[in-house]
């Protein structure tokens, strides 16, 4: 029998949803006639359909696959032309990054897992708790981790603890790091980052010559003029920075696949001898070498965005969202509980009543509002005490959930 990665032995077994589910079926065995009332506002998945501009661009492209003269077969691996420049355009115009610096792909969680391959053993890498959990998993899987503990802290990993305290936002480490990831607006906390606070990190990246994942997956749903959206408004930033976006959030793509890596080409790494190398050229040998590039229908689609349809459409979905989060954000509020986030990002984060834990929530919503929530705890341990409502779901279940936390919460 062939040798296995034993790294993968080291993964805690996907624990927070399957323990979610087990809950819920539980719940709906013992209490039948509850099942059928059950709203979920647990995961991080869209709700409302594709935008027309979008369905229309991919029907088109799925025509012109049926026809010898407007044929495509294989693409660009980094992306069709059309969708690296009306990116460029749209989304980094004012901060000079370049077609040729964005790479597409069908997914973030693919991509924030991928470029842990153009990096080699031996780097020091610092995660925020709590936090999107593929970062942590896909570090565990490529060999940067030792064994977990009881609370599920992997060895070698430095955690860095977001809390309300220091508004979500980690301290700078006082140790030398060489990766490390942000995400803002934040999964799960729904925090963003200032001018400031970014400013700061990539001084500590520039100073220890470490690199920043910046995962800005919500960027589209910014409300507040003063927060930054891409890590790339910072000066220097192109030195220190990796920035990762996906089309699944502000156009609904997460059933479609469509996502982009932006590495800068002034962006380098070191050799085992010490000589400077391209990250972006690592990338792109990646690329070329191990993906054979998105659908053409689905970079149509994602390039449909940009239009001044699809614009007004996603700009439409993102209101949508966010007054759902509004809802959620004031009726915390009225039973008395600490809400953060909801403003800038589609996520409620709110603190557990005096004396519950998240888990303890986690039953108190399920059994009394026959709501599913997430516990922050699932996040990691910093996120234990908060729990996270996410706002993507229709209007009428958000008032429906409203009504029921203020009745049986309140
Ligand atoms: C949803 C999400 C993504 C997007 O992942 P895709 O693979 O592009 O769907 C990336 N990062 C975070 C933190 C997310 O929540």
């Amino acid at each position: 029998m062939p040798r296995i990665n034993d790294n993968f032995l080291k993964l805690k077994a996907g624990y927070l949803f399957p323990e979610i589910a087990r809950r819920v079926n539980a719940f709906t065995e013992a209490n039948p006639e509850a099942a059928g009332k059950l709203i979920r506002c647990g995961i991080g998945d869209v709700t409302e359909p594709l935008p027309e501009s979008v369905r229309k661009a991919m029907h088109e492209a799925v025509d012109e696959q049926g026809n010898r003269e407007t044929f495509r077969g294989y693409g660009p691996e980094q992306g069709y032309g059309f969708l690296r420049e009306a990116i460029a355009e749209n989304q980094f115009q004012s901060v000079g990054i370049s077609a040729d610096e964005i790479f597409i792909s069908d997914g973030s969680k693919c991509d924030t897992g991928n470029i842990l391959e153009i990096f080699g053993p031996g780097n020091k890498i610092a995660i925020t708790d709590p936090v999107y959990p593929v970062y942590v998993d896909t570090n565990v899987m490529a060999g940067n981790t030792g064994e977990a503990d009881e609370n599920g802290a992997f060895a070698g990993l430095v955690y860095l603890p977001c809390t309300a305290e220091n508004n979500f936002v980690p301290a700078i480490p006082d140790e030398k790091v060489d990766l490390i990831y942000l995400c803002y607006p934040n999964n799960p906390t729904g925090a963003t980052a200032t001018r400031e606070q970014l400013v700061a990190w990539v001084a500590y990246a520039r100073e220890n010559n470490a690199v920043i994942f910046y995962d800005a997956a919500y960027e589209a749903f910014i409300q507040e003029d003063d927060v930054p959206r891409s890590i790339f408004e910072i000066e220097g930033a192109k030195e220190c920075a990796i920035e990762f976006r996906s089309f699944s959030k502000n156009g609904g793509f997460t059933g479609v696949r469509c996502a982009y890596t932006v590495i800068p080409k002034a962006l380098k790494g070191t050799a085992e001898d010490g000589t400077e190398v391209s990250l972006h050229q690592l990338w792109s040998r990646r690329h070329s070498t191990k993906f054979n590039g998105a659908s053409y229908p689905v970079q149509r689609g994602a390039a449909a965005v940009f239009s001044d349809q699809g614009k007004k459409e996603v700009a439409a979905l993102i209101e949508h969202y966010m007054g759902n989060a509004k809802l959620l954000r004031e009726v915390c509020q009225k039973i008395g509980l600490s809400v953060f986030g909801g403003v800038n990002a589609p996520y409620v984060w709110v603190n557990c009543p005096e004396g519950v834990d998240s888990w303890g929530m986690f039953d108190r919503m399920l059994e009394e509002a026959n709501v599913v929530i997430t516990p922050g705890a699932g996040f990691g341990a910093a996120g234990e005490g908060y729990f996270r409502i996410s706002a993507f779901n229709s209007r009428a279940n958000v008032e429906e959930v409203c009504r029921r936390i203020e009745e049986n919460l309140g």
